[in-house]
């Protein structure tokens, strides 16, 4: 947790205040004026007009700052509040500077306002700033004092005809520099404080809002985990469903004798559900290999130095036999060696099978398919390069999730789980690799995946102590 130093926290408070001295003032205006209009009938003619003209000077800059800390409603810059609130502070100080003078100097009993002054300074602004204020308080009295007795400035009774005491004067000037300063440490004690205790209240909860946000995250992160599930649990039961309904009538038919099973027709049927069993069954592998990798297998087969030039080699002589079924002629492409330090190599092979299986099978009659090997700096880029029939552009994001199948593909190859492309994602990802496809409906796809040569895997350790190693092939078998 960062922390927020007095000024960031109390900011917000600070303009609050800023708000409330303003309607203080307003107040003090009142008064003000009040007291200057019924001071000459109540036998106090001194303080006409001069309490009114203190009023109305009072008044414009309370007026001023009012839209000044509108402005800084939103901005809430302690530095500037600060120094806002201390400009009021010393243009309310040379108010009741004028205010004493007018009403008796230091024979004024409106003296008792520099103590409200003060304890307001120190909440307003910081203990230094008050001192100074409470220094500049008792320099400013003790001029008006030499000034109001060396006959500068005039001296206004409040009550008439009464005389200029220069030793009550000194004692009162003695008891304000004490009160000010005094008032200024009492004051500064309690609010030193309690700004502490909030420090500490605010730091508490700041760390329980940061925790509670933490756990907001989680709770939405696992809502969508959750509903990802049910989607996935939904699509996969929508897969299993339709082809054992599609078993279940034939031997439904069979059963109930509407068709003889030694017939051609009985046959066929047969032979029917024995395909759809086969589709079923691939689902239910891809779906099962799918689930295995997503788990994150603790005892992984991961093995040392994985020839991608001898799995893509072999991968491509197994799969011969496809390719030449549908006349599509295979393009090994190989320049240079790649070993990737650690791999998995059933599960590279079960995901580069998908690839090149896939350009097989949505590949035109006659067409190629090249699959390319090439090492860029620290990695292996493998592209199965195809010239069939494309993916259309809106599927192109989509085709890596599962049971994702776009319409002309289901069109040219009615048979298909819709995993593959998934599972080869989960591979690339699990080997610290990225895949992506480019393509053009009608004119082909490539899928380029790439490899992080050494890539090391979290379980790399544990691997290690248990002696655990060799190359492609060596003690994994072959394709899967
Ligand atoms: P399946 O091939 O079983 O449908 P995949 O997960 O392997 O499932 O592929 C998902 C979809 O991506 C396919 O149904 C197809 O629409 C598209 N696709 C994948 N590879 C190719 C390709 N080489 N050419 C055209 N479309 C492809």
């Amino acid at each position: 947790m960062i922390a927020r130093s007095f000024q960031q926290i109390f900011a917000p408070e600070l303009h609050g205040r800023l708000v409330w001295f303003n309607r203080l003032r307003w107040c003090a205006v009142a008064g003000l004026t009040l007291a200057s209009l019924a001071g000459p009938p109540l036998g106090f003619p001194s303080v006409w007009p001069s309490l009114f003209v203190v009023a109305s000077v009072v008044a414009a800059y309370n007026l001023l700052f009012l839209l000044v800390v509108r402005a800084q409603r939103l901005e809430h810059d302690p530095s500037t509040l600060c120094a806002i609130a201390f400009c009021q502070m010393v243009l309310d100080l040379a108010a009741l500077m004028v205010t004493i003078h007018f009403t008796g100097g230091l024979q004024s009993p409106l003296m008792v306002f520099f103590a409200f002054h003060m304890v307001i300074g120190t909440i307003m602004i910081t203990a230094r700033w008050a001192y100074l204020l409470a220094g500049a308080a008792s320099l400013g009295a003790l001029l008006l004092l030499t000034a109001e007795a060396r006959g500068v400035l005039g001296f206004h009774p409040l009550v008439p005809d009464s005389a200029f005491d220069i030793t009550i004067s000194r004692l009162n000037l003695l008891a304000l520099i004490f009160g000010v300063f005094g008032i200024v440490y009492l004051a500064d004690s309690v609010v030193r404080r309690l700004k502490r205790r909030s420090i500490e209240l605010y730091e508490a909860t700041d760390a329980l809002s940061e925790r509670t946000e933490e756990l907001h995250r989680l709770l939405k992160e696992m809502k969508g985990v959750e509903r990802r599930k049910s989607l996935y649990m939904r699509m996969s039961a929508h897969q299993l469903r339709s082809p054992l309904g599609t078993i279940r009538t034939v031997l439904r038919v069979l059963d109930k004798g509407f068709v003889d099973p030694a017939t051609d027709q009985g046959r066929k049927m047969l032979a029917g559900a024995v395909d759809v069993t086969d589709s079923l069954l691939s689902v239910i592998n891809d779906l099962l290999a799918l689930a295995k990798m997503r788990e994150g297998r603790k005892h992984a087969p991961w093995s040392r130095d994985v020839n991608l030039n001898q799995l893509l080699g072999d991968l491509l002589d197994s799969l011969a036999p496809d390719a030449e079924k549908r006349h599509v002629a295979l393009v090994p492409d190989f320049k240079g060696v790649a070993v990737l330090g650690w791999g998995i190599p059933p599960d590279l092979v079960h995901a580069f099978e998908n690839l090149i299986y896939n350009g097989i099978k949505y590949n035109l009659p006659d067409r190629s398919l090249t699959v390319e090997l090439r090492i860029a700096d620290e990695f292996a880029v493998i592209r199965v390069i195809d010239q069939g029939i494309g993916i259309p552009e809106d599927y192109l994001d989509q085709v890596f999730m599962e049971f994702v199948r776009a319409p002309n593909a289901k069109h040219h190859e009615s048979e298909g789980t819709g995993l593959g492309l998934a599972i080869v994602k989960e591979v690339v990802e699990s080997h610290g690799g990225t895949v992506s496809v480019e393509s053009r409906t009608g004119e082909g796809s490539t899928f380029t995946v790439r490899l992080t040569l050494n890539h090391i895997p979290s379980e790399a350790e544990r691997l290690l102590q248990t002696g655990n190693g060799g190359g492609y092939g060596a003690e994994t078998g072959r394709r899967v």
